[in-house]
């Protein structure tokens, strides 16, 4: 079971090969056992999962079944989910149970799906490695000294370590895509306004954005369609059909133009990167790509404008936490502004304060024209680059991230280097495209590489047969730590 492709479970449960009761047992063993050296999730609730669990049963022995009723999946503690402890990694939420439930996890409720736990991740997806939870870090399963990624580390440590079959993350400049690239595991960033953001704790609504994270792209071809579609309480909600992101899967990919951004093989990058991204080129060029050398000019500035924009958000969708109506409330107060004030002291993280702290700044009345609207034209020029762009090519290919997983502490002390490490993802938030990463080498030291695709506003579908013809032309997605895994089994 371990590791094993939803599919497979699927037809396991179908079969009656195991119950959903038994499955999720399964994992909450695995849960047991290793989460104490990884770190992976802030909440686990046996009981509540297997209620769901039973009740798969139940809904499949009635002939209801869909396919992923009975299957466990680990959610990002950023989603709230009704009775279940939602903290977004921060102190501020530390002790919040949520009274509702987030359009996703409605969804993955009402497809059957079981509830496995709430995973850990940077205090309010702030973050590249996981170290700013309020909970502590992740540990990353290849080596346990090194980082798993942020923001939604613990749902990439949680599927790269088999402590569950897939998990759900956010991106708001790179939270899926560098985690997956950092444990070798396939995660995708839907368009902006395909996966509703109502509860999932805003940090900067502009970029925000749910996706699926797994072991194949035929898995996040399976948990899209659960995932997203319209949802009226999200103002940013599209209103277009869920689509099949299975039917294209198995197209050939004859005729396909790969843009490859020379700005994405910049200096900086690591050589062992870069050599793994250029081999997994080659392999697409056997299957009947073509590549397209393209260029998108503005990529340099994504950082600052990211870094510019997303604090502004943040520190508007922040300001709610004060202490009165719910998060963590100060003990220490005379005044009503000492009340604010020492709740958010308190509640908040040193990276959070920080952003809040720029976030002002930007927007206050000296600077707004000078920082935050400019920011805003950048943005814009930004987005049209990849418009350029796609006049040439189907998709375009390139690095997740700069380097592999990096130590614990390395960078956790100099704020600009860890904001440097999402050069690659960052640009496609700003433009609301869709972008994934998969596993395509590892390194000398044996860490996994991502190589990230991104694809044209509501290419999904392609951009999982793109990735699903290479997985069925080489086994890096099958690969996994020795320490916490097994070869994949099916
Ligand atoms: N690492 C980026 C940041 O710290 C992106 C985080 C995210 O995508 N949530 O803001």
């Amino acid at each position: 079971m371990l590791h094993a492709s939803l599919k497979t479970l699927s037809q396991g449960l179908a079969s009656g090969k195991y119950s959903s009761v038994e499955l999720t047992q399964y994992f909450l063993r695995r849960i047991e056992q290793l989460n104490p050296t990884l770190n992976s999730f802030i909440t686990v609730d046996a009981q509540k999962s297997l209620a769901q669990a039973s009740a798969a049963d139940a809904q499949r022995a009635q002939g209801r079944a869909q396919p992923l009723t009975g299957i466990p999946i680990a959610q990002k503690d950023i989603f709230c989910a009704k009775d279940w402890l939602t903290t977004c990694g921060s102190k501020m939420l530390s002790q919040f149970i949520s009274p509702y439930d987030a359009h996703v996890i409605e969804r993955f409720n009402s497809a059957g799906a079981v509830n496995l736990g709430k995973t850990n991740m940077d205090e309010f997806a702030m973050g590249s490695s996981n170290e700013t939870s309020f909970f502590g870090p992740v540990r990353n399963p290849w080596d346990t000294e090194r980082v798993p990624g942020g923001s939604s580390g613990g749902s990439a440590c949680a599927v790269a370590a088999g402590l569950a079959p897939a998990a759900t993350g956010t991106d708001t400049g790179g939270s899926i895509r560098q985690p997956a690239a950092f444990t070798g595991i396939c995660g995708l960033k839907p368009t902006y306004g395909l996966v509703s953001r109502y509860g999932m704790i805003a940090f900067a609504s502009s970029l925000d954005q749910g996706g699926p994270m797994g072991n194949s792209a035929e898995d996040l071809a399976m948990l899209m369609p659960v995932m997203a579609g319209f949802d009226a309480r999200d103002s940013t909600s599209l209103d277009r059909p869920v689509e099949d992101y299975e039917r294209d899967l198995a197209k050939p990919l004859s005729g396909l133009r790969i843009g490859l951004p020379k700005e994405f093989f910049a200096q900086g990058t690591s050589p062992e990167v870069l050599n793994a991204i250029e081999q997994s080129i080659v392999e697409y060029q056997k299957l009947g790509a073509s590549i397209v050398e393209v260029s998108l000019p503005n990529m340099a500035l994504s950082v600052p404008v990211y870094y510019v924009l997303a604090p502004a958000e943040a520190s508007s969708n922040l300001s709610r936490y004060d202490g009165v109506r719910y998060g963590h409330r100060s003990a220490q107060y005379q005044t009503l502004s000492e009340l604010y004030e020492n709740s958010r002291a308190e509640g908040f993280g040193a990276e959070v304060k920080r952003r809040i702290l720029i976030g002002a700044y930007v927007l206050s009345h000296g600077y707004y024209d000078a920082y935050y609207l400019r920011a805003q034209k950048l943005r814009r020029l930004i987005a049209q680059d990849f418009t350029d762009a796609f006049a040439h090519c189907d998709v375009l290919m390139g690095p997740t991230s700069p380097s592999t997983a990096f130590k614990l502490g390395e960078k956790s002390n100099d704020p600009v280097q860890m904001y440097l490490s999402d050069i690659y993802t960052i640009a496609v938030n700003l433009a609301g495209l869709p972008g994934m990463s998969i596993p395509c080498g590892l390194d000398k030291q044996g860490l996994p590489i991502g190589l990230q695709i991104i694809g044209n506003y509501f290419r999904e579908a392609q951009m999982l047969n793109v990735a699903h013809q290479y997985q069925l032309a080489t086994d890096w997605h099958q690969r996994r730590s020795p320490h916490f895994g097994e070869a994949l089994t099916s």
